[in-house]
């Protein structure tokens, strides 16, 4: 078991692939976005052995995201490779962060190797208000994706960030279809996470104003169900669940059970925080793993208590590094 200095238990894992994404949402990274150099990379085999690790240390829940996953050619083969630890019951959950352009091709095989939930970022059905908030992304596949992921068997939330001038007027009619398909959505504040081009004092939305015109559709009542996120969630008089993360107005740190991994081993503790560990190096220095555990171990015992987040005009990003680097 990994504990932490505040005494929470680690047993969350995300794992970022790759940091290159075949999208440019203006939230997330500025227009003109510079990729690492693909020998930073982690390898299939360092991944599956860094995963292996966590593994071992008491990991129950692995997410894989991203950049965006499914554009790293061997993101299938990790999956594949994961998979056994489903079937060892080492892990409860292998599951996945996408933008869901490429989803449709690889469904059947992410379902087939043990996936059983997915993640899926669409911040509009509005094909003319996706294209533009994603730099350029077409719906059409996105919907494919979502469809052919739900055809496979696997359970689909939806994922959307809220934009003041975006798609805060179309966050009721997302989430009815979403709700539509059997599938929740999830509204999260936009966080302050790099440059990106735009200030977030613009783009960010409270989660009360978001719930308010929820509630003005729906009568909603609280769930208790929890994901061992940060989400807190609604079920509709209608049946449809809709979950709210609230990292700016109400942030649930003292429950955090995570760390991240970049596509290049670092290991950040905290999205908000800059303390990272390198886990590359160790991971390379040799082919057993007595280095790499000694770093998680230091690493774990080094996770700060929380993050914060503000949003005020002109103020700097809370760090520097986008989200689509740190893996969300
Ligand atoms: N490309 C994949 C996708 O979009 O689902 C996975 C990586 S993406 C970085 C993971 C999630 O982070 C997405 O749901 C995205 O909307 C969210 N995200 C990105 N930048 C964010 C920001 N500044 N604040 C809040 N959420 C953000
Ligand atoms: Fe790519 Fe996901 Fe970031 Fe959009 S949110 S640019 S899809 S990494």
């Amino acid at each position: 078991m990994m504990i932490d200095p505040f005494g929470r238990s680690i047993s969350y894992l995300r794992v970022s692939l790759t940091d290159r994404c075949n999208l440019r949402c203006t939230y997330c990274m500025p227009a003109r976005m510079r990729f690492l150099p693909r020998e930073e990379l982690l390898s299939l085999d360092e991944l599956d052995r860094l995963c292996s690790a966590f593994v071992r240390k008491g990991v129950r829940k692995l997410r894989l995201t991203g950049g965006e996953p499914l554009v790293r050619k061997d993101a299938i083969d990790l999956v594949e490779r994961l998979s056994r630890f489903l079937q060892s019951g080492e892990l409860d959950e292998l599951t996945m962060t996408t933008n869901g352009l490429l989803l449709a091709d690889h469904a059947a095989a992410l379902a087939s190797f043990g996936m059983r939930r997915i993640n899926v970022s669409l911040d509009s059905i509005d094909p003319e208000t996706y294209a533009r908030v994603t730099r350029g992304g077409r719906i059409e596949q996105v919907i494919a994706g979502i469809d052919a992921a739900i055809g496979a068997g696997i359970n689909v939330k939806i994922n959307a960030v809220a934009l003041t001038q975006d798609n805060l007027d179309m966050l009721v009619g997302l989430a009815e279809w979403a709700h539509a398909r059997g599938a929740a959505l999830t509204v999260i504040e936009v966080m302050p996470l790099g440059e990106v081009g735009e200030d977030r004092s613009d783009q960010f939305v409270p989660m009360s104003e978001i719930r308010r015109r929820f509630a003005e559709r729906w009568t909603l009542t609280d769930l208790a169900m929890r994901t061992g996120g940060p989400a807190r969630y609604v079920r509709t008089n209608e049946g449809g669940t809709i979950g709210f993360i609230t990292p700016l107005t109400h942030n649930f740190c003292g429950d955090c059970n995570r760390v991240r991994v970049t596509c290049t081993g670092q290991l950040f503790q905290c999205l908000g925080q800059d303390a990272n560990a390198d886990l590359r190096t160790p991971l390379r220095a040799s082919a057993g793993d007595k280095l790499l555990d000694a770093a998680i171990d230091a690493a774990i015992g080094l996770k700060p208590e929380r993050h914060h987040f503000a949003i005020a005009r002109g103020a700097a990003p809370a760090v520097a590094r986008t989200m689509s680097l740190t893996g969300g």
